[in-house]
């Protein structure tokens, strides 16, 4: 289901997959502490503890939620990827490597600001 509220850009983050400038986004330098949700669905999909500077051009982090988001194998633009996507709404949400931070789980969520919204902890 596509919440209407959602705008032109964000939907064609999480439903065309589309991928928003690296740089662009609005979440990319925050790092206050909090939960991120999904901008469809409103489920918790990270946490800011999670969140690192990878410079990488869009938010990451080293880990999601449990259970919030599905992977699945992407194959398009002559790559092989994997994408995550919202576990609740199927939003497209970014996609994962394996370059993460080693002192953690070695991955790297690299996920699109559009995909998400932030809730400051109280
Ligand atoms: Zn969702």
């Amino acid at each position: 289901m596509q919440n209407p509220q959602l705008s032109p850009e964000q939907r064609n983050v999480l439903f065309n997959k589309a991928t928003e400038a690296p740089f662009s986004g609005k979440f990319l330098n925050v790092h206050k502490n909090g939960t991120y949700v999904c901008a469809n669905c409103g489920a918790t999909l990270f946490t800011s503890d999670h969140k690192y500077d990878s410079h990488c051009g869009w938010p990451s982090f080293d880990d999601s939620v449990t259970s919030a988001v599905n992977y699945t194998v992407d194959t398009s633009h002559g790559m092989i990827r994997t994408e995550a996507t919202c576990a609740t709404c199927g939003g497209h949400l970014g996609h994962v490597f394996n370059d993460g931070p080693k002192r953690t789980t070695g991955k790297r969520y690299c996920i699109n600001s559009l995909a998400l919204d932030f809730t400051p902890a109280p």
